[in-house]
């Protein structure tokens, strides 16, 4: 099933996107509380969208499917021609950081470039989207905490990046986590490690890889992050960059005002 955020007549709420078509789960509350009753909620979901009687999806505003996730987490270095390109040495640890809920925006939003700055760059991901309380999970048992996942574009401000060894503050500009349009849900996506992953710029292709070519795998993510702490319903994985952002072109493109980003 594919599940979005949306508004539409000045309301926000959730919806099974089927076809060209949107359908509002008529529950109220956010893709969190859906997310957390997933199990109870699924059958009548899948009712709802095989009754059809949706509106167009062109008639709506999607917004980032999970708006305000409890933790927001990214994994750095962590597909081998990124890691060359950014002049760096495969990592044995992952590498972490976090974005401020406060960077989530919509995929069709605009990314704000902040007065005072001017490296801000482009990081196609595949986003991982916690569906159940999870400590401690094993890289066997990873599958089972997902609910689903989505596509993120991992925006950084790479001056303020590289201005100190925490990468939090260059990651987490406001409006530059944009994700969506929508989740697809694990079981309907089936393996996350066998996909397509691209990015343009103003039409021009500038990241073309593969999932299957993440160095730390996504179950591998979810046991380590698991470890540490605690992972809630909603919270939001981005699972690195391939190679080919704008600091690593000759000369280096960064973002412009004006400049359309997309995944296709
Ligand atoms: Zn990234």
């Amino acid at each position: 099933m594919k599940l979005a955020t949306y508004t539409a007549q000045g309301q926000t709420r959730t919806g099974i996107v089927v076809g060209d078509q949107i359908i509002d789960t008529g529950l109220g509350g956010t893709m969190i509380d859906l997310i957390r009753n997933w199990d109870a909620l699924k059958p009548q979901l899948e009712a709802k969208a095989a009754a059809g009687g949706g509106m167009p999806l062109a008639s709506v505003t999607l917004c980032a499917p999970v708006q305000r996730p409890g933790k927001i987490f990214a994994i750095g270095l962590n597909y081998a021609d990124h890691i060359a390109e950014s002049k760096m040495g495969t990592p044995e640890r992952q590498v972490w950081f976090t974005k401020a809920q406060t960077s989530v925006n919509g995929p069709h939003d605009p990314i704000l470039i902040a007065r005072n700055t001017m490296a801000n760059d482009y990081e196609v991901e595949l986003v991982a989207v916690i569906g159940k309380r999870a400590k401690h999970i094993s890289v066997a048992d990873a599958a089972s905490v997902i609910f689903g996942y989505c596509v993120g574009n991992d925006v950084t401000e790479r001056m303020w990046q590289h201005a100190g060894p925490q990468w939090a503050l260059g990651k987490s500009f406001d409006t530059h986590a944009p994700m969506g349009p929508w989740l697809t849900t694990a079981d309907e996506l089936g393996d996350p490690h066998r996909l397509g992953i691209r990015c343009f710029v103003n039409g021009e292709k500038r990241q073309d890889s593969n999932t299957s070519h993440l160095v730390f795998n996504i179950w591998q993510q979810i046991e380590h992050l698991s470890a540490a702490m605690t992972l809630e319903p909603g919270d939001v994985i981005f699972t690195g960059t391939p190679g080919g952002v704008g600091a690593a072109m000759d000369p280096r493109q960064f973002l412009k005002a004006g400049d359309v980003v997309r995944r296709d």
